[in-house]
């Protein structure tokens, strides 16, 4: 018999409608009486975290999350998160690193129409969460259409099909399939030390998407604003302007008065690499840190977690180098089709 624990936090899953629009109104009892015989074998106990649209799910809500997973996973053979798909995967990405070395499976899950329709998706999203979380595959995941993705890989790339969630750069960590749930064997699921709670974030952090004619004014801005870190999505494989209005010079200038700028790509797949262009290598040339192909959800979770774990933004500059959690760097076979 396995032991899951259900913690819901709302979404459309967990969503009816009122006068003033779709919102949460699912309690987690609710939601997993509706879940009946989806899973043989299985105990499913719930905790009822939050009712909230996943607009509303902040880096206050992640500690709180990422400490109630924590006080609970020695308990369960693995957790079940019920969660808006808006913001899931910058969760999922927040969980990855609050939470390194979880012993058990974390998996978010959502749907993109209420619980109450039962011929959509909630019922079969949730099934495929729960065997997940029965695998004894520790990690975060998110499950989503028969599909399981790595925590900090994940991102929401429809608004409307149920095929909502991609795996960017890097194979699903599973994937449902007539032979049952398929696990992707290369992907480590190795755990290097015990599961310290690190649930600090700090959101004195920016993501700024480069556009033709952006004003380099706009890094003095971000730091009389407070800002102490910057993702900075620049265009293609990696180039921003110098030319009458110098970005790579304002980074130059930022870098020097402490703040910490991270340099990637606007497209989604297939990362950066800031040597290939005279205009990227002036980025790197001002002291901007390259990171390859980390989604912005994995980017932005990172640099708050980092600049909630350090104070030097030396400190955080070398966490932003180093990959954790898969969140960057070469991908690894999928063995899953
Ligand atoms: N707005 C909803 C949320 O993120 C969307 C969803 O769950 O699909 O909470």
């Amino acid at each position: 018999m396995k032991n899951i624990l259900l913690i819901s936090t709302g979404g459309t899953l967990a969503s009816s409608q009122a006068e003033t629009g779709l919102r949460p109104g699912i309690g987690g009892n609710s939601i997993a009486e509706r879940l009946n015989g989806l899973i043989r074998d299985a105990q499913i106990d719930v905790k009822e975290l939050f009712l909230l649209d996943s607009s509303n799910i902040q880096p206050e809500e992640w500690s709180e999350l990422a400490a109630c997973i924590h006080q609970y996973r020695k308990q369960y053979d693995g957790i079940v998160v019920i969660h808006g798909t808006d913001t899931m995967a910058y969760t999922a990405a927040a969980l990855s690193f609050a939470l390194q070395n979880i012993e058990i499976p974390v998996v978010l899950t959502g749907s993109q129409v209420s619980i109450e329709n039962t011929i959509a998706d909630a019922t079969e999203n949730c099934r495929a969460a729960l065997h997940m979380a029965a695998s004894g595959c520790p990690g975060i995941f998110v499950a989503f259409n028969r599909k399981i993705i790595t925590g900090t890989r994940a991102s929401k790339t429809r608004t409307r099909s149920f095929d909502a969630f991609e795996s960017i750069d890097f194979p699903y960590a599973a994937r449902i399939n007539s032979r049952g749930l398929v696990l992707n064997p290369r992907i480590s699921h190795e755990r290097k030390g015990i599961c310290e709670l690190r649930s600090k974030f700090c959101t004195d952090i920016f993501v700024l998407k480069l556009f033709p004619g952006i004003s380099p004014d706009i890094f003095r801005l971000l730091k009389e604003a407070g800002i102490r870190g910057v993702y900075v999505e620049g265009f293609g494989i990696g180039g921003l302007p110098f030319l009458r209005r110098n970005i790579a010079g304002a980074i130059q200038e930022a870098v020097r008065d402490g703040m910490v700028v991270v340099i990637g790509s606007q497209c989604l797949y297939e990362g950066s690499d800031y040597t290939v262009y005279e205009v990227g290598r002036e980025a790197l040339g001002s002291g901007a840190i390259a990171i390859g192909n980390m989604t912005t959800e994995a980017a932005v979770a990172k640099l708050m977690w980092a600049f909630g774990q350090y104070d030097d933004p030396a400190m955080v500059r070398e966490i932003m180098t180093v990959n954790l959690l898969d969140e960057m760097g070469a991908p690894v076979p999928d063995l899953t089709e």
